[in-house]
């Protein structure tokens, strides 16, 4: 078994993170360092660093993820329109090896709900206000 990564790590909840929703065979939560309120990774609970490398099933059911993450965003967010990205592997500019989908809500410019990064200078996520969203997320 390879050593496992930051998102297996996640999934098995060693380390913590915000959580949107899960299925049998993925599981989505809050980045940490969110490009726009709401963007939310997809994971594969299958360890493996392409969308190449995954089983028929893992990858079949990592987009009925997105889609799941997408109606919950849809709620929350009131829009139908995602960013949907995958940097599938380091020359694409892949930073955790392991396969994760950007699943992000797009609003018209200037009515995005207010970011929950802290005001000023500071680039440390708000957790408390990522935990907020990820609770209000599974509840839709
Ligand atoms: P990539 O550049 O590989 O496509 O995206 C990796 C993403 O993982 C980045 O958007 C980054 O903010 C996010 N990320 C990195 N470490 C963590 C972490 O420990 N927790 C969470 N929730 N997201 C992370």
């Amino acid at each position: 078994m390879d050593e496992p990564t930051l998102f297996t790590k996640i999934i098995r909840g060693d380390i913590p993170s915000s959580m949107v929703a899960e299925g049998n065979e993925w599981y989505a939560f809050l980045d940490i360092n969110p490009h726009r309120p709401g963007h939310t990774l997809v994971v594969p609970k299958e360890q493996a660093q392409r969308i190449s490398e995954l089983s028929v099933d893992s990858r079949r059911a990592l987009m009925d993820g997105i889609i799941e993450v997408q109606r919950r965003l849809s709620i929350e967010f009131e829009t139908t329109d995602f960013s949907v990205n995958l940097n599938d592997g380091p020359l694409a500019g892949q930073e955790v090896p392991h396969v994760h989908f950007h699943v992000i809500p797009r609003a018209p410019e200037g009515t995005q709900r207010p970011l929950w990064k802290p005001p000023g200078d500071s680039t440390e996520p708000d957790f408390s206000l990522l935990a907020e969203l990820a609770e209000r997320l599974q509840a839709h």
